[in-house]
């Protein structure tokens, strides 16, 4: 195969929200960046989420309560979590590691690191949209989280407290409240609460497309590459090396998402990612049914009027990146979105999307071991739409020395090596 080889300063792999933030903020501080992914920008895990702007969500899903809970939920398809029993042990080093993190004290500090983060989002990422002139493509109106009966409501009130603790505004609903703000939800409800300053994205993917193209008239360069591997060249450079092409770097960032240790490498410390597989169902002409993302607690799900449709997202399935769709995991979010709007119209496209998620539900932001150009920026899980713009800004102070808007010690690479 024919390889060009291309000197460049900064290769960041993976145009997901995370990698084009990166790319972004790189640029801006006068870098010369060269954008690669194996697809199409956005079409990764950041094409099909809910799209929550989500800078309350500090909660993670490690919780002491699923040391109790995990067996129940695991059994039978009305569920929110599932687990492949063919997968289980591949993944039972994820898993026990996972559980270890469920513990309180571990659960407190997950809490912490991921507020930090989440209280510089905002800003962080309205910064890129805003530039890339895709403020039309955000819709502020809060966004509403739903209990079913008036135990789950209960259940949620240490989180609740815990949230507003970390400074997230939020107003409490009851049922006459939720049919005010949203008329047409059958009333399945015991209350829930309005996180006020809470807005979503009307497209992922076009807001990504905006940021991209924002990049390349400024000088970027995008290439459509899968990078098969990386390694140390004679002038101790990083040599991105894909089917077509090898590109050698002075810094590489990692932000390939949930395949970010599928590249074969010996400068990639071998981290404990693994994926939280999740599913959308598409109403295409049901988004005039709700004014604003509703989240469904017992569901796991978010019902969001896009500009698509109407998406109703979510779900938590442990089943690896090679495992096909599973029809049961579509079949449990429409028997919801059937339950919850018996109104909703035919159903559109189908989506499997593959979160990128650490076992302490913490994202890597930081240098690797192994080589210092190589950074990695992966792990967002649940919520790598609203941290994108946080981590690119994250990355670009790593990369030019500069003081970190927040304190990266949680988010270390090392701090698997213990
Ligand atoms: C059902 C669901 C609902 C969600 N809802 C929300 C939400 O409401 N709010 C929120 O903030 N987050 C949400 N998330 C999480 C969010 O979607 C992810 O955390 C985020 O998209 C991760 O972004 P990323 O850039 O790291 O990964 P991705 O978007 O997956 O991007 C990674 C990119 O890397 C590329 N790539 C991979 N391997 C290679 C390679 N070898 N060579 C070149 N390119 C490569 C891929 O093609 C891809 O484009 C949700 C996720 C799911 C699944």
């Amino acid at each position: 195969m024919d390889q060009a080889k291309e000197a460049a300063k900064i290769v960041v792999i993976g145009a997901g929200m995370v990698g084009v933030c990166c790319a972004l903020y790189l640029q801006r501080a006068g870098h010369r960046v060269i954008l690669v992914d194996a697809n199409e920008p956005g079409s990764g895990a950041s094409y099909g989420n809910a799209a929550t702007f989500a800078s309350y969500a500090c909660i993670p899903v490690n919780h002491p309560k699923l040391l109790t809970a995990l067996p129940a939920l695991l059994w039978g398809s009305a569920r929110p979590l599932s687990i492949s029993l063919t997968y289980m042990p591949t993944m039972l080093p994820w898993l026990l590691s996972f559980l270890r993190h469920c513990r309180r004290t571990e659960v407190n500090h997950i809490i912490r690191a991921l507020g930090v983060l989440l209280a510089h989002a905002e800003d962080a990422a309205m910064t890129l949209f805003r530039s890339a002139d895709a403020l039309n493509l955000i819709r502020r109106n809060g966004t509403i989280y739903l209990y079913s009966s008036e135990r789950s409501l209960a259940g949620a009130q240490d989180d609740i407290k815990r949230r507003r603790r970390q400074g997230v505004a939020i107003t409490e609903l009851d049922i006459s409240d939720i049919q005010d703000l949203e008329p047409q939800l059958a009333s399945v409800f015991a209350g829930g609460i309005l996180y006020d300053d809470g807005f979503q994205l009307l497209d992922p993917q076009q807001i990504i497309l905006k940021m991209v193209e924002k990049f390349a008239a400024d000088g970027g360069q995008v290439l459509r590459e899968k990078v098969t591997s990386l390694a140390r060249n004679d002038s101790g450079d990083i040599q991105v090396i894909g089917g077509s092409r090898s590109i050698s770097a002075r810094q590489v960032v990692l932000a390939a998402g949930a395949r970010s240790q599928t590249i074969r490498s010996g400068l990639i410390d071998p981290l404990p990612l693994d994926t939280e597989r999740g599913y959308h169902v598409m109403f295409p002409d049901s988004a005039t049914l709700l004014n604003r993302p509703v989240g469904l607690a017992d569901a796991g799900l978010y019902l969001s009027p896009l500009n698509l449709g109407l998406r109703a997202a979510g779900t938590v399935e442990l089943a690896g990146l090679n495992a096909p769709p599973n029809p049961a995991r579509l079949a449990y979010i429409e028997r919801w979105v059937h339950r919850v709007l018996p109104q909703v119209g035919q159903r559109g496209d189908t989506w499997l999307g593959f979160r990128p998620t650490l076992p302490d539900s913490l994202p890597v932001i930081g240098r690797s071991s192994r080589h210092p150009g190589l950074i990695y920026a992966f792990g967002h899980h649940h919520i790598g739409i609203t941290l994108g713009g946080i981590t690119g800004k994250l990355v670009q102070q790593i990369i030019d020395g500069h003081p970190p808007t927040v304190d990266l010690t949680p988010y270390r690479p090392e701090r698997f090596a213990r």
